[in-house]
């Protein structure tokens, strides 16, 4: 890792908006809460865990490992409180990938519980630290420990192959994770998702549940409806700007300037789109979501939602006359 020198300069951005901070953290790094009932939540800020604590032990949901020992503690702190046993029982995985995943293992011998393709995709990669769930299913599964329930869903892919979504319908929660990111917009290329139309539709799958608070597996706190909704809006405008810019950016000069370096024209070309389309959300959304005004993330997300506009709906491709 290359450390700045003096003379290093940092961009400036605006003011986070209250909407994008949580409860402050303890000594230990974390907060830890009620969401409602037995069901609690737990972040370290940036990521995001759930748990069910129940007479017959705890039901955990994802295992992030920059949460990692503080999961631990955040259990014992708050089982403690309830005088219920804090014995995890169950791990639910929302997706494989490793950032929500990689604190699997300090929870040893525990019933883990996924989809079928979480499974899959875990045996292919192999890491100790994420054993694959034993128990999997492919289009729901409910699961009931010491008298909770908690209902999962697939609806196909989104930002990943396998993520699931985790109904608490006795506790008016939803929790989908790397798809909305309460307060903030999605990191880089729309979260790094894979499927990207599969992403935009998941807000409105997970709303055509009955639910009011949300765990998004990202950042300091809990969300609402209103936040998905917010959310919407600004991918919404970026799906607009984007059709704009497609209809408005000429690419000849790009092609006609690099010639036989075809890819140099095309790259030009499709960084102008991307910034012609970024630019007015950029503008909009700076001090309503969490680093809106960050130039990579917006762009990157831009550029995420023009390629699936061109290569998954067919939107300004032409055929040659
Ligand atoms: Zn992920």
């Amino acid at each position: 890792m290359s450390i700045p020198d003096s003379t290093a300069t940092f961009p400036e951005y605006a003011p986070l908006p209250e909407s994008a901070l949580g409860p402050e953290l303890n000594a230990d790094g974390y907060y830890a809460g009620r969401v409602q009932d037995n069901l609690f939540w737990v972040t370290d800020g940036t990521y995001q865990s759930a748990f069910l604590a129940t007479p017959d032990g705890v039901v955990l949901f994802d295992a992030p490992p920059t949460i990692g020992n503080n999961l631990r503690r955040a259990v014992d702190e708050l089982t403690a409180a309830e005088n219920l046993p804090n014995t995890v029982t169950h791990l639910v995985y929302s997706h494989h990938h490793a950032d929500h995943a990689g604190a699997s293992y300090l929870f040893g011998d525990v019933v883990r519980i996924g989809h079928a393709e979480t499974r899959r995709l875990l045996q292919r990669d192999n890491d100790r630290a994420r054993p694959a769930p034993e128990v999997t299913f492919e289009d729901s599964y409910t699961l009931e420990v010491g008298g909770s329930r908690v209902e999962l869903a697939y609806h196909g892919p989104n930002h990943s192959p396998d993520n699931v979504y985790i109904h608490f319908p006795d506790h008016d929660t939803m929790m989908l994770i790397d798809v909305v990111n309460v307060g903030w917009v999605p990191i880089y290329n729309l979260n790094l998702s894979e499927d990207v139309p599969g992403y935009l539709d998941a807000p409105d799958r997970a709303l055509e549940y009955s639910w009011t608070h949300y765990v998004g597996g990202h950042l300091g706190r809990l969300g609402t409806r209103d936040d998905v909704t917010l959310h919407q809006r600004y991918i919404a405008d970026i799906v607009d700007s984007s059709h704009a810019a497609l209809g408005s950016v000429d690419p000849t000069p790009y092609f006609a300037r690099y010639g036989a370096n075809a890819w140099a024209g095309v790259a030009g070309y499709l960084d102008a789109v991307t910034d012609a389309a970024a630019a007015p959300v950029i503008e909009k959304y700076t001090g309503v979501l969490g680093a809106a005004d960050v130039p990579a993330l917006t762009t990157t997300t831009t550029f995420s939602i023009l390629q699936s506009i061109r290569l998954d709906l067919g939107g300004g491709s032409q055929v040659h006359p």
